[in-house]
């Protein structure tokens, strides 16, 4: 079927970015009534066009429309009331009290400035929520906005372009689209700040380019995130919670639970306990299911189908179907899987496929947890606080969430952010806006008093030559 995508020219992205800069530079974006309006329109624009987002993700990838609602539509629709709400005291100056008493007369104060051109790159799981959030909050910073759909979730993309221009500032915001090639040239533009979501591999191209402007980034990625399980843990609440993590948008989350590590001894638990959750949700035939989503392209479902096939370890205790025409692969649990199995344990699952590795000792899968770069989330189930502390104190991830999945990223009082492999910097609510802006450093004298600077000119007083 053809794409309902068009791709920007590569003279139309140099004239966006072009544009941005001569309406960035007119100051045009600063007032916070500006702002405030086209957050409002922002707002409009998703309220007024909820139906059709649906749809559009309904084709993307049959995302039910419970899960577009709240993983798509909310965390816009919540963020632009934030910003509505909150930007004239976050933009306000902050006027902090000097610490060298020479200054005791001076104003000293902080001013948070828009970046400028803010290019950012969008992601396909979640169209709406991944390029509109980063959004709201770059407007509300001040900024001119490029933003690159995801070619990927084509549906989405091409009614986000046909929406934005109508709702939003033309000569401020605007969107391109395309692939491989379209970024890559795009990448070569110089921007003001880049906010990327995708994965690592792509996040290294984005550094790189962004190193030769000097250009700062924030990297949201991705990597293999794992749930402990430690024994006494209940695990029929286990097991929905960590179903909830996993086939939640089929597996395709960029904090999904990639792995299970379990005691040896609950194995049996958490196995039957799972199994009859995924019954229970999805029924005998998880195909027919209306709550069950497709996998966004038959790229990915090969992709994904081979690691089921090749996997060097591990049962299927079950699913395994896949369906390439439907983009169709079903719940699949997969036990006694071994770490060092480089097709399921080597890159990011992504998919509906749940690796499940046993230990005998806490500290052997805090070992294995360790063996992989810092992941975006790490999820503890556990009642006892010492064995969650255990954890955490010896591990790093971007975020953590105790005794549940993927509610953490929904809580915007929290940063959302990975580290080292899994990201750099963060983002949501008042975080987005530091993100957006650079705290300017203001020191503002009179020019009365000037015998006082004497003490600081040559000829110095030997006395005072070391200060
Ligand atoms: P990707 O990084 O492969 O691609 C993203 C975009 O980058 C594509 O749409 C394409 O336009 C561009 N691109 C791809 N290859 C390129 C190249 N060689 N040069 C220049 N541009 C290129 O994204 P993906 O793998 O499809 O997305 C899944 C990943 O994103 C997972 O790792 C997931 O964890 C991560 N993710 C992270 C978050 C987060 O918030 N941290 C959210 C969603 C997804």
């Amino acid at each position: 079927m053809a794409s309902p995508l068009t791709y920007s020219s590569l003279d139309d992205i140099q004239d966006a970015v072009s544009l941005l800069r001569v309406n960035f530079d007119t100051g045009k974006s600063r007032p916070i009534s500006f702002r405030k309006f086209q957050i409002q329109q922002l707002y409009n624009l998703v309220k007024e066009n909820e139906e059709r987002l649906y749809e559009a993700l309904a084709k993307d990838m049959n995302k039910p429309r419970s899960e577009a609602l709240s993983g798509d539509i909310a965390p816009v629709l919540e963020e632009c009331l934030y910003f509505l709400d909150n930007v004239d005291r976050l933009a306000k100056e902050e006027k902090t009290k000097p610490r060298l008493g020479m200054h005791a007369l001076d104003t000293v104060k902080v001013s948070h400035d828009p970046l400028g051109v803010v290019l950012i790159i969008g992601c396909w799981n979640y169209p709406v929520q991944l390029s509109l959030v980063p959004l709201v909050g770059a407007i509300a910073a001040g900024n001119s906005v490029l933003l690159k759909l995801s070619e990927v979730s084509a549906y989405t993309a091409a009614l986000l372009t046909e929406l934005i221009p109508r709702y939003l500032d033309q000569s401020l915001y605007r969107v391109v689209n395309g692939a491989v090639e379209e970024t890559t040239y795009l990448l070569e533009q110089k921007f003001d700040h880049i906010f990327y979501t995708g994965s690592p591999n792509v996040g290294k191209i984005v550094m790189s380019a962004a190193s030769k402007h000097l250009t700062g980034v924030t990297l949201e990625l991705g990597g293999k995130s794992p749930a402990v399980i430690t024994p006494e843990a209940d695990m029929q609440v286990v097991a929905n919670r960590i179903a909830f993590g996993k086939f939640y948008n089929c597996g395709q989350i960029c904090i999904a639970v990639d792995y299970v590590l379990c005691p040896a001894s609950q194995l049996d638990a958490f196995v039957s306990a799972f199994t009859k959750t995924v019954k229970e949700w999805f029924g005998e035939e998880p195909k027919s299911s209306k709550d069950y989503a497709r996998l966004v392209s038959v790229r990915h479902v090969d992709r994904i189908a081979g690691m089921i096939e090749n996997r060097k370890t591990g049962g299927i205790q079950f699913g395994g179907q896949v369906d390439r025409d439907e983009r169709y692969i079903a719940p699949t649990l997969i036990t006694d899987v071994k770490f060092d199995d480089d097709v399921l344990m080597g890159d990011e699952i992504f998919g509906p496929v749940l690796p499940v590795i046993t230990y005998n000792d806490l500290d052997e899968a805090i070992t294995m947890i360790k063996k992989n770069p810092p992941p975006l989330v790490l999820y503890v189930f556990s009642k006892k606080q010492k064995l969650i502390d255990q954890v955490l104190q010896n591990t790093q991830s971007g975020g953590v969430c105790v005794n549940d999945t993927l509610m953490h990223q929904a809580e915007y009082s929290l940063p959302f952010g990975g580290v080292g492999n899994s990201g750099v910097g963060n983002y949501h609510g008042h975080r987005s806006f530091r993100t957006f802006t650079h705290e300017r450093a203001i020191l503002q004298k009179k020019q009365q008093l000037e015998f006082v600077n004497k003490v600081r000119y040559p000829p110095y007083n030997s006395s005072r030559d070391a200060i």
